[in-house]
């Protein structure tokens, strides 16, 4: 990261050099594990993998930069996961269920960043007497203020809540604002004219880069979210269908694979719904060819608790019960999260914010590689965090040690 030195108040940074790594999750040529062994990240980002890391290294000493070297023994090098469906209050405040830290806990289980499906559990919110000017204010105010906040993981929040009678201004607003999503949870599907209505929103949500969610099957916790049949989700047509195997009970087998194949919207899994479904989703996917639309969310803190291991949950659960090869179900809780939400990040390559885990196979696991023990259904240990090209927690709290831990070298200039 940059900081300034008092003497001089010139912008000087350190770079880090990750060294000794078995593997990386690449994201070229194509997504899968390469045999690179080594990524250097400068100023938060990723600015080269494998060999080519060792001629900018040269160069950055003969700048003078301190070049700090993590030797990964053996680890391999995955991208931050994302969380794609989260329900933030306030900085890492849980109030529904009430708990403090638990973004510092997601990170500690890889969770590099967050992002909001709204912030619905805000104490006092009613979604019955909820406004279009009350639900852009809230987006507005959470998208500002977790906009402030430095701490990883990064929480993208501000989700604009759907309800009748908004106008464009409020869209746009809240875009401004750094919101990423329009929800529908609330919104009742009936009355005149509102296929009119949704169809303006649309719309709107296109030309302001918002990404159009909806909730999907029966009614959430809380009992006033509207349960939209399949028929409607594939006459609303989101970007986005958030929990499609329950938040936590789904649409019906039938109805979630007319959904799939009716529509070309992502398809969100969570580790707290119907993990039978969850499979099914992921084999029809595959058989399909099209995995790249399988995304991971958590539903949490509200809805499903505080969760922190809960992408991993679901990525291996993925892999496990849909017969998906662990690269690719690696890549549901990261680069198609990502893509989803237009988000950056979700992937080792050059350019993108240096989020990155450093993960094997748990201590004491029968297995051997990364990929043999996702696809078995087993967790991975998460040997280091790195967030924007700082290690933010060696090893991480979340999840059992890996077999090997990554060490420092001694840093060179
Ligand atoms: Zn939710």
């Amino acid at each position: 990261m940059p900081w300034r030195t008092p003497e001089t108040n010139e912008t000087m940074h350190e770079a880090l050099h990750l060294r000794g790594l078995g593997g990386v999750l690449a994201a070229k040529p194509a997504w899968a594990f390469s045999d690179d062994s080594k990524i250097l990240c400068e100023e938060g980002r990723i600015v080269a993998i494998g060999d080519a890391t060792e001629a900018r290294v040269r160069s950055l000493k003969e700048q003078g930069v301190t070049v700090r070297v993590l030797n990964g023994d053996g680890l391999v090098a995955l991208p931050g996961l994302i969380d794609g469906h989260v329900h933030p209050v306030a900085g890492s405040t849980s109030v529904v269920p009430a708990g403090s830290d638990w973004t510092h806990c997601y990170l500690n289980a890889g969770v590099t960043a967050c992002v909001s499906a709204g912030e619905l559990t805000v104490p006092g919110f009613s979604a019955r007497s909820a406004t279009p000017d009350t639900v852009t204010r809230l987006a507005t105010t959470s998208a500002w203020c977790f906009g402030n906040i430095a701490a990883p993981p990064r929480v993208f929040a501000g989700t604009l809540l759907a309800v009748p009678g908004l106008e464009e201004r409020h869209i746009a607003e809240v875009a401004d604002a750094g919101g990423r999503c329009l929800k529908y949870i609330y919104y009742p599907f009936g009355g005149d004219g509102w296929r009119e209505e949704v169809e303006r929103y649309r719309h709107w949500a296109r030309a302001h880069g918002l990404v159009t969610k909806l909730h999907a099957g029966g009614t959430s916790f809380q009992g006033d979210s509207v349960a939209a049949t399949g028929e409607i989700v594939i006459e609303v047509a989101p970007d986005l269908y958030a929990h499609a195997n329950g938040g936590p009970i789904p649409l019906s087998d039938t109805e979630t694979m007319s959904v799939i194949e009716e529509t070309n919207a992502f398809i969100e899994v969570i580790p707290g719904g119907n993990l039978r479904l969850l499979g099914r989703i992921a084999g029809a996917l595959r058989e399909r060819g099209e995995l790249d639309r399988l995304t991971v969310g958590t539903d949490s803190p509200g809805g499903n608790g505080i969760v922190p291991r809960g992408p991993l949950q679901a990525i291996v659960a993925i892999s496990a019960l849909g017969e998906v090869d662990a690269a690719t179900a690696l890549r549901c809780g990261t680069d198609n999260v990502a893509r989803s939400h237009r988000i950056p990040g979700g992937a080792i390559r050059t350019g993108e914010p240096a989020n990155i885990l450093l993960a094997g196979p748990v201590r004491g696991s029968s297995h051997r590689t990364i990929s043999a023990a996702i696809e078995s259904g087993e967790l991975i240990g998460i040997g280091a965090v790195i967030y924007e090209g700082e290690v933010v927690a060696l090893p991480a709290r979340f999840t059992p040690p890996p077999e090997a831990l990554p060490a420092w070298a001694e840093a060179t200039r």
